[in-house]
């Protein structure tokens, strides 16, 4: 398959792993596009709120009618209600509707972020949303070298492209700061053989909240923040 379809299969694979079996009720994209991520997400059973969160409105109103329910829909019931929501707002703010997250997704976005924004979006995730899980991917630039004609960059909107040491030592930076979190790494897009060093083409941190930590904050969340986002779409 292409590898952004390869992205979202790996995504829907992480998130359901039997150690978040039942636990992932509210699920933020940020950077969503097209809303493409839409039928992979609605697929598990534990979840009944999709937030699709994006900086462009125009994409928002030109995808949303993919989160209208479909006829197949109400022939297979789901167990749990579902309630949708598309916002255009960006991944630097900290919107009230963000608190309680349980699962967060960036496919493909941090690339596309300016330093300033980029610098916020730790706190946003590990200090405002606090969730079990967090999934990012980014371009690996070591496999760069690998496509014919490479101009210094894959797209003219991205405005750096890591290394796996440089992503790694990000994400590392992020645990040192919320130290709640673990890290794991993995990856889709394999080049051709004999470029295995190179690693895979698409990058992916996986932040997992560990288990063993107590006193969850879940007093009052979010009583001094504001709605920010602004609603594009919502289906119930
Ligand atoms: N996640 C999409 C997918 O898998 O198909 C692809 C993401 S696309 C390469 C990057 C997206 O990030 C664009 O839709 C862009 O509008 C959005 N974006 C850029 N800056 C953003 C920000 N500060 N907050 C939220 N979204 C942003």
């Amino acid at each position: 398959p292409p590898l952004y379809v390869q992205r979202y299969c790996e995504v829907q694979k992480i998130l359901s792993d039997d150690k978040f079996k039942g636990k992932l009720r509210k699920v933020v994209e940020f950077g969503c596009s097209e809303l493409s991520l839409f039928v992979y997400l609605k697929k598990m059973p534990s979840v009944e709120e999709l937030l699709f969160v994006d900086i462009d409105r125009d994409i928002l109103e030109g995808n949303k009618r993919k989160i209208e329910a479909l006829s197949a829909d109400y022939l297979h019931l789901r167990e749990r209600p579902l309630n949708v929501f598309v916002y255009e707002g960006s991944i630097g703010s900290k919107d009230r509707r963000l608190v309680n997250t349980d699962a967060v997704i960036a496919i493909e976005l941090i690339e596309h972020l300016y330093p300033e924004t980029l610098s916020k979006v730790p706190e946003v995730i590990f200090g405002l949303m606090k969730p079990q899980v967090t999934i990012i991917t980014t371009p690996n630039s070591d496999f760069n070298i690998l496509f014919p004609n490479f101009s210094g960059s894959r797209h003219p909107d991205h405005k750096f492209e890591w290394s796996r040491s440089e992503f790694q030592t990000w994400c590392s930076q992020v645990t040192s700061r919320f130290p709640d979190y673990l890290v794991e790494f993995s990856g889709v897009g394999e080049g051709p053989p004999g470029s295995e060093h190179l690693g895979p083409c698409s990058q992916i941190g996986i932040f997992i909240k560990s288990s063993f930590v107590s006193g969850e904050d879940k007093a009052a969340p979010g009583v001094e923040l504001e709605d920010v986002f602004q609603l594009v779409h919502e289906e119930h």
